[in-house]
């Protein structure tokens, strides 16, 4: 049947809003999406483009459920109805107009039609109109009832999940590789002692320069089983030994998602990703402040500072060209000191023999930077000599250190970091406000919805860094109040490589920030912990235990 357009349906937009309904239940934007304004301007959107339709009352029920007709304004648009004044009720959707099948079929199927009440449910599609027989009619009903049906379920499931997750209980059906589920508690990880141990292999090849490639074909040829493969090991007693024939092996991407996942440390990081809602079956992932996050939920694997590590060399692998697979000890450490720009090392071959330098590209290609040059085996051996030093050099004002009354130093410390985390709590109000001061501008009508949306996520993400850096200060401060920053924190760095024999690219990696490339072969090593050992040196000094200072610089 079509709409003719003669007629002109005298309509009235039904609105209802109710607590009892879980319409405020979970989260502030279900309650938006069918607060009364939203209702009204899907409804009056609807009309605007219906040319036999026009809109002549308004009926709300605010606070009453749908669950009954025995609602006041309802009661009075019947009476309109009844008194000829209206000829067409338009609602959001079906669940606006009542929740209880029976109830609402029976004005659906058996009033409306009877009083020549065109009914119409945006959001649903459906117009009376346009559905002559019963059965037709039934559809959309019946999916409205197992809607609400399907709606209560799919949210109690959920916060349930949601309660689990906060009490750090593991209620994913994976279990991360290198864990397996506790015995006697299934919600808790223990470490599976010999996946484990193929992790704490991975992350240590990453630190000593091997690429998730290499990596992987060394994990195949030592005949390491891979992630899957290892699952289905564990579960051999359900599995026929045919099935075992096409093994799947270790790929990069399969080593990558280990190398970054945070579960190693210790740490439970659930609820990602969710479904917008049970109806959509692909999922969205959520803004990091909703997701759920347990420190300390089960024993880690690989300790925070060489997660760190790991996750800085992998930033520093995607920025190098790509192709290059391999690593030499040096590799993203070594910058041109007038410009700032990563250094390119470039390898040539001179009578036979191969020969490798380090320079600043910018130099080379259009020497718009003056140019410089060293051989990597002389950079390297003034680095290794360099480290040797200042190595010797902290190790000495540690044990200077030891000589003073150690609370003092933490005193020294915590206030270094409490100072730190001042200065990081303002940058961070200050974002904040600026984000606030924006949605004032868009109400003012000084910057455009686009503008006000690309500065919004750029507010967005400078918080989140920022958070992200508070949140590592805290950390540190914790630990120096634990008592064990001394003994296992930053300065074990150094102990650990007391006897550096040659340079290899873990202790470049663990102890150097960047070499800086300068004119006449003259460079500059900075060394990681620059805050932490200028502290320590300023510290000194005020105790009078050392003159010395760490001169970071030869010529
Ligand atoms: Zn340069």
């Amino acid at each position: 049947m079509l709409i003719s357009s003669e007629k002109i349906y005298k309509a009235a937009d039904y609105l209802r809003l109710s607590k009892e309904d879980g319409d405020f239940s979970f989260s502030s934007k279900k309650a938006e999406s069918d607060s009364i304004s939203s209702q009204r301007k899907i409804i009056e959107r609807f009309v605007a483009q219906q040319p036999d339709i026009e809109l002549v009352a308004e009926y709300t029920d605010d606070g009453y459920t749908g669950t009954n007709f025995e609602r006041p304004q309802f009661q009075k648009m019947m009476e309109a109805v009844k008194a000829g004044k209206i000829n067409c009720i338009i609602v959001k959707d079906l669940s606006r107009f009542g929740r209880e099948y029976i109830d609402a079929g029976r004005y659906i199927e058996k009033i409306f039609p009877q009083l020549g009440v065109r009914f119409i449910a945006v959001n649903d599609n459906y117009d009376s109109l346009k559905f002559s027989t019963s059965d037709s009619l039934i559809v959309p009903i019946k999916n409205f009832l197992n809607d609400s049906y399907c709606r209560d379920i799919s949210i109690k499931v959920r916060s349930n999940f949601e309660s689990r997750r906060r009490n750090g209980e593991f209620v994913s059906n994976y279990t991360p590789y290198g864990y397996l589920r506790a015995p006697d508690d299934k919600t808790q990880l223990v470490i599976d002692e010999v996946a484990g141990e193929v992790v704490r292999d991975i992350f240590r090849w990453k630190v000593e320069g091997m690429s998730p490639v290499t990596i992987a074909e060394k994990l195949n040829a030592r005949g390491v089983l891979s992630p899957s493969e290892h699952k289905r090991s564990l579960g051999i007693n359900y599995k026929t030994a045919f099935q075992t024939n096409a093994r799947s092996k270790w790929s990069p991407k399969s080593v990558i998602r280990i190398l970054t996942n945070e579960v190693y440390t210790g740490v439970l990081i659930q609820g990602k990703r969710t479904t917008p809602n049970y109806k959509v079956k692909h999922t969205i992932i959520k803004d990091e402040q909703d997701w759920s996050r347990i420190e300390h939920a089960h024993e880690p694997i690989i300790q925070v500072r060489e997660f760190e590590l790991v996750q800085k060399l992998m930033q520093e692998d995607s920025r190098r060209a790509s192709g290059s697979d391999t690593v030499y000890p040096l590799s993203g450490r070594v910058y041109c000191g007038t410009c700032g720009t990563l250094a390119k090392r470039y390898s040539v071959t001179n009578n036979g023999a191969k020969y490798a330098y380090y320079t600043c590209p910018n130099a080379k290609k259009d020497g718009s930077c003056e140019k410089r040059r060293i051989s990597e085996k002389e950079l390297e051996s003034t680095v290794l000599a360099i480290l040797q030093s200042e190595i010797k050099l902290i190790l000495n004002m540690e044990k200077a250190l030891n000589q003073i009354e150690e609370l003092a130093w933490e005193h020294r410390e915590t206030a270094r970091l409490d100072k730190a985390i001042e200065v990081k709590s303002a940058e961070m109000q200050k974002c904040r406000t600026m984000k606030v001061s924006i949605y004032e501008d868009l109400q003012d009508g000084l910057i455009s919805q686009e503008e006000f949306l690309q500065m919004k996520d750029g507010y967005s993400q400078q918080i989140s860094e920022i958070e992200q850096d508070i949140g590592k200060l805290k950390k540190e401060r914790a630990m120096i109040q634990d008592g064990v920053a001394n003994r296992s924190g930053w300065l074990s760095q150094f102990r650990e490589y007391q006897n550096l024999p040659s340079l290899s690219r873990a202790s470049v990696v663990n102890l150097v920030d960047k070499i800086e490339l300068y004119p006449d072969k003259k460079i500059r090593v900075v060394l990681r912990y620059q805050d932490q050992l200028a502290n320590m040196v300023e510290f000194l000094r005020e105790q009078d235990a050392t003159k010395s200072v760490p001169e970071a610089e030869v010529s």
